[in-house]
């Protein structure tokens, strides 16, 4: 990689969809480069198990993901472990800016740069993460072994989290804002067969206090009667969601309210060679199998993009040879 290296194709992201763009980009000889600024797989490489990629009954999110990525590899695919700070529509080509300020040319770009985990906002959330908050079970979990911990959420996140939870802590509260999960029934089952969890319907998180040892414990609010009570735990998971990172997505590329990218059926932006998958991507819902067809879509999209753009390219070079 040099600084006036022109590329075909530069994918933004290593999740599931940036790493099957990678493998599909290289099988159709697409000179490539992904840019991840973190671990290859994004959220997927954080998940405990996965249980719904096909083929495949049972599997660690980091397995998956080093799977993902040494297939990518295995076409030449390369892997740049950078951060990007900005992605800037051209008309000749399209450029992406890292870290380092190297300024890389492409045709075509693929923006894969997920979501990242929605914030409660209550008070002792952003002064005790890390001391007892914690937005990621596999990652932090091992320090709460025999301990009490409370999960906030509940959607398919905040019950695989629960479930994994439940196998090493003493107990489980999971708080819920409503009377009813929207988690998968599957899901949904599992933690009521798990004796150690116990669900608080109808709960909000009001506040999280800690002493010196870290997080103690949680105001709760009842959301019908109003009532308010503390709950002792020794760690809080919030898993409320996930907004969109759009901070790369160039002005002008169109977004619905929520920021997440607006595209075609080719996954193209309305700004032509720039594309988005996966989770930033407006969509019904968010699975890895998504990603990665999104991510086999855009490569193919973009193949064809950077096909006609050469053909341009060369039919206009005659008058300056
Ligand atoms: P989600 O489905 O959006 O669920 C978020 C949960 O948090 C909901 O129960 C919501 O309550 C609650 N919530 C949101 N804001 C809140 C707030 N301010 N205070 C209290 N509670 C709040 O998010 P997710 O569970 O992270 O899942 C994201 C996507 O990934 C989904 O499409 C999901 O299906 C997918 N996913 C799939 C799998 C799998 O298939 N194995 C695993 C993980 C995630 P309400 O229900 O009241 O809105």
């Amino acid at each position: 990689m040099s600084e006036n290296e022109i590329y075909d194709l530069i994918i933004v992201g290593g999740g599931p969809g940036g790493l099957t763009a990678g493998l599909y980009a290289m099988r159709a000889a697409l000179k490539t480069v992904l840019i991840e600024k973190g671990v290859p797989g994004g959220q997927m490489a954080l998940s405990d198990e996965v249980e719904n990629w096909p083929g495949t009954e049972r599997i660690t999110g980091a397995e998956l993901s080093m799977k993902f990525t040494r297939h990518a590899q295995s076409y030449g695919l390369e892997i740049l472990s950078q951060e990007v700070v900005s992605v800037d529509p051209g008309l000749e080509y399209h450029s992406v800016r890292l870290a380092n300020d190297t300024l890389l040319k492409a045709h075509g770009v693929i923006v894969g740069t997920g979501g990242s985990p929605r914030k409660l906002n209550v008070p002792g959330e952003e002064a005790y993460y890390g001391k007892g908050v914690s937005y990621c079970a596999v990652c932090d979990g091992f320090f709460f072994k025999n301990k009490t911990v409370l999960v906030v959420g509940g959607g398919d996140t905040a019950m695989e989290e629960a479930l994994y939870l439940s196998k090493l802590t003493k107990h489980v509260y999971i708080a819920h804002r409503r009377d009813a999960f929207r988690a998968s029934m599957i899901l949904q089952e599992r933690v009521k067969a798990e004796c150690k969890i116990e669900v608080l319907w109808n709960t909000v998180l009001t506040a999280i206090e800690a002493d010196e040892d870290g997080v103690c414990s949680v105001g709760l609010q009842d959301t019908v009667t109003g009532e308010k009570r503390n709950l002792p735990t020794d760690g809080v998971f919030i898993f409320i969601g996930f907004d969109p990172n759009n901070q790369l997505v160039p002005a002008g590329i169109k977004m619905n309210a929520d920021g997440y990218v607006i595209t075609d059926e080719k996954c193209e932006t309305n700004i032509s060679g720039i594309f988005v998958i996966g989770d930033l991507r407006e969509k019904y819902a968010r699975q890895i199998v998504i990603s990665a067809a999104d991510g086999s879509t855009a490569a193919l999209a973009a193949a064809y993009h950077v096909e006609i753009r050469k053909a341009a390219a060369a039919c206009a070079l005659p008058e300056g040879l």
